[in-house]
């Protein structure tokens, strides 16, 4: 155990989430070494670092522990008064039956209409709206890729200076297309998001498909019908040698170029935001300061009609027994415990549980198990109605909160959420991550100021401040908002787009590869 020889010279701080609770959790950046003492006279029997839990009470053995006021699990020997608690000590109970469930039993009132917010962004055929001007060349198979970044060089050096008001070039790139059980049920999923992708409101309706020929997804499927003339394919025997590729490739591209470089921004209502929430990277004050921060902004968003999704199964599950209630009818609910169940099966065949979510960074950074770690992720759904759920790479068509399953991976997250249609990501995060996309602006939230402050070139809006009492969760939720809406009109660029930090797309393929 680690034993801090110099007390820090701080007040020790800690935060109770719930008056019930029976573990708090440190603030203080050093954590606080043994014998630190509390106002109230709790004093504690080891050093405990920032981020972990403090046990409030005595807990007998077998005791549960409590925070959030959910029981996250069961104490391992009895627990002092004073104690570190963590994953040594707690025992992990089993995930809510979905059988038992609170079926939309509560879902909560229309909130109030928030009106007069804006954002200055790109009109689609379509009725959404891009936040970026980008032209995406498409790809039915990984055979192509390296011919893609080949022209895709190109593209940029010579093309693009000549359309100024074209934001990017982006190749959705991928593993899948051949070698892959195409007609297996499961194969929807990766094909779906394909097609998604493709219709994303950044890439504004005019995306080219580049194949090979001879692969089992045919490019025109990744298409919209009647649009099937927008697909290239390399063994088109007009094509004599590589040269004759890449000029093929260019030209079809700079049509394209041509006609996104006529559009221009206008002023939209905020209803038009699709915005994907994730986090990566979490820790014990995820689910007190940024989670909360973006639940509250999320509300926001529903409150101006517009469309928030959250994500990620495997950090949902736990908390499911909080999100049935919720939902807005019976179906919606129906739904929820369909890809909760879908997930568990999935799950049960690779032989493993949820529990195989959380990280050694997630540990270090205080969260014990997965139940804790879930209970802090839910937090970004804010409070609002359920009115949606979405299988993995559907494209969303509901406004207001919008459950979209998909696993908590960040980069397999983050591509499903592009493929059912966000045009702006938040991504809150405790350890840290350089997470960015091509395609999305990525706004990072830090849920503690010390990763602000080692970060202050990666995180763009820090919610620490919530936990030392100098903000309240409503003022970083308001601040997280106007953010959004600067992003979003190109204003403010993210710091990943800043340094051109864009990770890989990622497809959830769960069907057989052959
Ligand atoms: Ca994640």
């Amino acid at each position: 155990m680690n034993v801090q020889a110099k007390p820090p010279h701080e007040n020790p701080r800690r935060i109770q989430v719930a008056p019930g609770d029976n573990v708090a959790i440190i603030v203080n950046g050093l954590g606080l070494p043994a014998g630190s003492t509390f106002p109230d006279g709790l004093v504690l029997n080891h050093f405990v670092p920032q981020g972990h839990k403090v046990a409030l009470a005595d807990i007998a053995d077998g005791g549960d522990i409590i925070r959030y006021s959910e029981v996250i699990g069961t104490a391992k020997g009895a627990i002092r008064r004073g104690d570190w608690v963590n994953e040594d000590n707690v025992v992990m109970g089993s995930a809510p039956p979905l059988d038992q469930l609170e079926m939309a039993t509560r879902p909560p009132a229309k909130p109030e209409p928030l009106t007069g917010h804006t954002f200055e962004g790109y009109r689609n055929a379509d009725g959404t709206v891009g936040t970026k001007n980008i032209l995406a060349v498409s790809t039915s198979v990984q055979c192509v890729s390296g011919t893609m970044e080949f022209a895709l060089k190109r593209i940029k050096a010579e093309l693009l200076p000549k359309y100024p008001n074209v934001d990017d070039v982006v190749a959705l790139t991928h593993a899948y297309g051949c070698g892959v059980a195409i007609n297996a049920p499961a194969a929807i999923v990766p094909i779906r998001t394909l097609q998604n992708l493709a219709g994303n409101p950044n890439f504004g309706g005019e995306v080219l498909v580049v194949g090979l020929g001879c692969e089992k997804l045919a490019p025109e499927r990744l298409l919209p019908k009647g649009q099937e003339t927008g697909t290239l394919r390399l063994q088109d025997e007009a094509y004599v040698g590589f040269g004759a590729m890449i000029d093929g490739i260019m030209e079809r591209v700079e049509e394209r170029l041509k006609i996104l470089d006529k559009r221009r921004r206008e002023t939209v209502p905020a209803a038009e935001l699709i915005v994907g929430m994730q986090c990566g990277g979490s820790d014990a004050f995820s689910g007190l300061t940024a989670n909360p921060a973006l639940g509250y902004c999320a509300d926001l968003l529903v409150r101006a009609g517009a469309t928030v999704m959250f994500s990620e199964v495997t950090e949902v599950r736990d908390a499911i027994h909080l999100l049935t209630p919720r939902a807005a009818t019976r179906e919606v609910a129906d739904a929820l415990v369909r890809e909760m169940r879908w997930y568990d099966d999935y799950l049960a065949k690779g032989e493993v549980d949820r529990g195989a979510n959380t990280t050694p960074g997630n540990k270090k950074g205080g969260l014990s198990n997965i139940i804790e770690k879930s209970l802090g992720s839910v937090a970004k759904s804010g409070t609002s109605a359920i009115n949606a759920v979405l299988a993995p790479g559907e494209k969303v068509r509901s406004r207001g909160l919008v459950f979209a399953a998909t696993p908590a991976s960040d980069f397999v997250c983050g591509t499903l959420q592009m493929a059912s249609g966000m045009n702006l990501h938040v991504f809150t995060t405790g350890r840290g991550t350089p997470y960015g996309l091509a395609a999305v602006p990525v706004i990072k939230v830090s849920t503690r100021s010390e990763l602000a402050k080692r970060w202050n070139d990666l995180i763009d809006l820090d919610a620490g401040p919530i936990a030392t009492g100098e903000k309240t969760i409503e003022q970083v939720g308001w601040e997280l908002f106007q953010l959004m809406l600067d992003v979003a009109s190109g204003r403010k660029q993210v710091w990943a787009d800043r340094w051109g930090l864009h990770n890989d797309l990622t497809l959830f393929n769960p069907a057989p590869v052959t």
